[in-house]
């Protein structure tokens, strides 16, 4: 089996190979916002708008006369500005549509143009890539050195392009390669129900709790001050900068450990199960409320889904979504008592049923589990009795996650 792969580490560049990059960036992003006033221009005029294709051609004869600095640059950093452009107007256009479908509820966005203030950017290059241990060789950039030796694939994988960004004051490449990984085997392995949380990240319905790094929480102390501490500061000044430059540095740290544990648990959930149910959370809707805004966005939902959807595909376990209207929490999993009110406060209940007590997220992770095809029931779980058992219609999801909306299954 054939699967595109990104594999990203951070670069160990001198100060000459820096500027080189920062230049590469500008360009990219010099190309995508005189591509915008383009199609701005043209559009007003009543004019077909160029495309990326016109707008590079455009862009070459301009190098000749008013733009010849861009000459030091790799010609693919602009021409892959130019098709971002063209994909972000696919982009809102798709959107534009939705919306008018009554589909999409948020506003929709037209393309902005790109600020330096926003930080470097990016810029993609192709052609002659090669991959070495400690170092990659780029076109133009030349060899480049790796902080981290071995991560990238020598051998055994084809480079389409390379990524080069900036964040924080490091810099990372991630490079596109299509990469043969074995077919994926689908054994006999255990169906799993996983309740997401705010409390704990994830709980199995085999028992298994992923505790939550809560890592913005533990780290909002140092953000709040280094955010006041920028206020504090005059505009356009260095000072101002730098303090801007730290509160970067520890948003990211705190990205860092978030994805870093969302891919442990996503890794070991797709290699050792062969169905996941996960709830179809409306995150964006659930993020607007703001008691829990702070505490979804620490876990990530949405990057959880996402990361189990596409490693799913790679180990050959099957995901399910279960509407997200199914009371997951409330349904009793041994009785299928159902709860008129629980509040999310309430960690453990007993049902007043039969009596069982039980913990709020593994229950939900029971009855998570009971919702996957009846085919494989799995050993040593208190799934749902046969009569209270719910209809689970499939769909893929969409590109675009949230916006999918059809239910997908019912109780019967
Ligand atoms: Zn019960």
């Amino acid at each position: 089996m054939k699967v595109l792969c990104a594999f990203k580490t951070e670069l160990d560049l001198n100060d000459h190979q820096r500027t080189a990059c920062i230049k590469h960036a500008g360009a990219a992003r010099w190309a995508y916002n005189w591509g915008l006033a383009r199609k701005q221009e043209a559009f007003e005029a009543g004019l077909k708008t160029p495309t990326a294709i016109d707008l590079h051609r455009e862009l070459n004869v301009l190098k000749h006369t008013e733009i010849s600095w861009m000459y030091e640059v790799s010609k693919t950093a602009p021409q892959e500005a130019l098709r971002n452009l063209d994909r972000a107007f696919d982009h809102f256009f798709r959107r534009v549509k939705l919306k008018k479908q009554g589909k999409l509820k948020v506003k929709v966005g037209f393309p902005k143009f790109k600020s330096k203030k926003n930080g470097i950017g990016n810029f993609q290059l192709w052609g002659a890539i090669h991959v070495h241990k400690k170092s990659i060789q780029l076109p133009r950039l030349g060899v480049l050195r790796l902080k981290e030796s071995g991560y990238l694939p020598v051998e055994g994988a084809r480079i389409l392009n390379a990524t080069i960004s900036e964040r924080a004051g490091r810099w990372f490449v991630s490079i596109q390669c299509e990469v043969e990984m074995p077919d994926p085997v689908r054994s006999e392995k255990p169906i799993c129900g996983v309740d997401l949380g705010i409390a704990r990240m994830a709980t199995g319905s085999d028992g298994k709790v992923f505790e939550n790094p809560k890592a913005l929480k533990s780290n909002l102390g140092k953000i709040i001050r280094l955010q006041r501490s920028i206020s504090r500061r005059m505009k356009g000044s260095a000072n101002r900068k730098k303090a801007v430059q730290q509160l970067a540095k520890a948003h990211q740290k705190v990205a860092n450990i978030r994805k870093d544990s969302i891919h442990q648990v996503t890794s070991q959930l797709s290699k050792t199960k062969s169905v996941v149910v996960l709830e179809d959370l409306n995150v964006s809707g659930m993020v607007k409320n703001h008691h829990l805004a702070q505490a979804i966005s620490d876990v990530g939902f949405y990057e959880f889904r996402r990361q189990l959807m596409y490693k799913s595909k790679w180990y050959g376990c099957e995901v399910i979504l279960a509407d997200r209207f199914f009371p997951s929490s409330k349904f009793c999993s041994r009785c299928g008592y159902k709860l008129d009110k629980l509040d999310l406060k309430v960690r453990e209940w007993d049902c007043p049923s039969c009596g069982t007590h039980h913990d709020r997220d593994l229950n939900a992770a029971y009855n998570l589990e009971s919702l996957a095809p009846t085919t494989a029931s799995s050993a040593g779980s208190n799934a749902c009795e046969e009569d209270i058992r719910p209809v689970v219609i499939q769909a893929d999801l969409d590109e675009a996650g949230t916006e999918l909306q059809s239910a997908r299954c019912r109780f019967v």
